[in-house]
């Protein structure tokens, strides 16, 4: 779900722990303190089929609300706030646009997807409405 990053703001590599308490980055080195950052394997869905794709920071946080960093501290600090948090995305509607690449692995090619820009979905607006009205408009033209 996250990972432990670089506290560098310009620097998102994954650190590694040492065993004095501190972290280490490839790139930056050696630092006391680290950045959870969003790396979130999950399913999306709409009416035609479900999609597995991953999440990184800037599309975890419109999704979740929050950054990686406060996410994992909740779950550290107050377990069923972050459950109630986790469960309240679960169904919830969003826009996604997702970035596609072909990856071989094993010399086999298999799709790899991550979402690229994520943006919650107003149920209460009158765009989402008309959205509604044309999409069923198509279904019967
Ligand atoms: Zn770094």
């Amino acid at each position: 779900m996250a990972y432990k990053a670089c506290p560098n703001e310009t620097c998102n590599r994954k650190v590694t722990d040492r065993s004095s308490g501190q972290y280490d980055c490839r790139s930056c080195g050696v630092s006391s303190a680290f950045r959870y950052k969003f790396n979130v394997k999950t399913s999306i869905c709409d009416e035609t089929e479900n999609q597995w794709v991953t999440l990184f920071e800037d599309a975890g946080r419109e999704v979740f609300g929050m950054s990686a960093h406060e996410l994992m501290d909740l779950r550290e600090h107050d377990a069923s706030a972050f459950h109630r948090r986790i469960e309240a995305v679960q169904m919830e509607k969003y826009c996604f646009r997702l970035r596609y690449k072909l990856e071989n692995y094993n010399d086999t090619l298999k799709p790899n997807v991550t979402v690229d820009r994520a943006e919650k979905v107003d149920r209460s607006s009158a765009d989402y409405w008309r959205d509604i009205r044309r999409r069923i408009d198509l279904c019967y033209t």
